[in-house]
């Protein structure tokens, strides 16, 4: 897959983020004007806050539930503008809402996972931001389908948005979970794969669904090079209209910023750099020896698959699978690697075996 996007480094848009990460900071929704300026004003006294966010537009998964004061609150941001030093940043859905935000001032746009999944809704807010110059971040879809979030950063990315971003906010579980939404990690990693310039801020909010869980997640979420936050965050969140559990209050946001440790990609440390070359080095060897090994057992594997062909021999013989998953699984544990680890290798060196018997068998 080859795509190619015009896109800033995001230094040049937020100075500050060649030393700190992006860090969006504010209430799920805004509620009151009392409400977005006094979070606002106590989220501003910590440096590292660069961005406030309010959603004015919310997608409630029920109707009935509050949904967002609207354009109204426009003017609250504009406040907060003019209060604070902090950029404004909220959710834009509808064409209409992008052109309202615009017009208010608001310095950043982002897109929510319910938008993203719907390719119409985000070219409708692709052809509204044609002509503009405003950093758009883009959450990613709700459920994991990395296409489908790169199709939409590349809807914006086409409407000459070069100020752009992804959120990873997680996705629809869909198995009892300790998160509100699966991180899925390795498909945050991917899209950093697949488009290494892309910044990608974490929502640990919407990952974790409660407090506990905020602190944690965004450890995980730098460990993992991403580079921003993105974290909800309200003067009372007991009483917040939506989202209470996982809103935390501007002290409990210090506490947790605090206690997370920053790792940068590199150091500067020369004994460091050598050893890790040193490690990395023995590890292509390894890797090499495992390649080679892997060719010979499918060798091996062809070789059978003749013989069963002659013989006219099923592929799979699931007493002989068991036991090569047990016996590998046993012997993993005395080179302390996990049965769950030693199992999935295992499972698909086997659907590999099938594959190439199959073929075999239909040649
Ligand atoms: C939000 O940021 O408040 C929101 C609605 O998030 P998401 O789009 O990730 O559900
Ligand atoms: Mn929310």
């Amino acid at each position: 897959m080859n795509i190619e996007l015009n896109i800033e480094p995001m230094e040049q848009w937020f100075p500050k983020t060649k030393d700190l990460p992006l860090l969006i900071a504010g209430p799920c929704s805004a509620e009151s004007e009392e409400q977005v300026l006094e979070t606002a004003k106590l989220i501003e006294k910590d440096h590292r806050a660069m961005v406030y966010r309010a959603g004015l537009w919310k997608p409630r998964t029920r109707p009935g539930t509050f949904e967002g004061v609207g354009a109204k609150g426009l003017p609250w941001l504009k406040k907060v503008k003019e209060q604070t030093r902090l950029l404004v940043a909220t959710e834009v859905a509808k064409a209409e809402h992008v052109q309202q935000a615009i017009d208010a001032g608001v310095d950043i746009l982002w897109i929510g996972a319910r938008t993203t999944v719907n390719p119409f809704s985000v070219q409708e807010l692709a052809d509204a931001l044609k002509g503009h110059d405003i950093p758009v971040l883009v959450k990613n879809p709700i459920n994991p389908d990395l296409q489908l979030w790169i199709g939409a950063l590349e809807r914006i990315n086409q409407a000459g948005i070069t100020k752009l971003g992804a959120i990873h906010r997680g996705f629809s579980p869909n198995s009892e979970s300790k998160y509100r939404n699966d991180p899925k990690w390795k498909l945050a990693i991917e899209l950093k794969r697949i488009l290494p310039d892309m910044p990608i801020v974490c929502d640990p909010s919407h990952i974790g669904g409660s407090r506990e869980l905020i602190e944690p997640v965004a450890q995980k979420a730098f460990d993992l090079q991403m580079e921003g936050l993105m974290i909800e965050t309200h003067i009372n969140p007991e009483v917040a209209l939506s989202d209470a559990k996982q809103q935390v209050t501007p002290a409990r946001l210090k506490t947790i910023l605090d206690a997370i440790i920053l790792r940068r990609a590199d150091s500067a440390n020369n004994e460091f750099v050598e050893s890790l070359k040193e490690l990395r080095g023995k590890i292509d060897n390894v890797d090499d020896e495992l390649i080679t090994l892997l060719g010979k057992r499918m060798a091996l594997v062809d070789q059978i698959g003749e013989s069963k062909k002659e013989n006219n021999v099923t592929i799979l013989q699931v007493g002989r699978y068991e036991n090569i998953l047990n016996d590998r699984v046993a012997k993993g544990e005395d080179e302390n690697l996990s049965a769950d680890f030693v199992k999935d290798i295992f499972e698909f060196i086997h659907q590999n075996s099938i594959k190439r018997q199959e073929k075999i068998m239909n040649d």
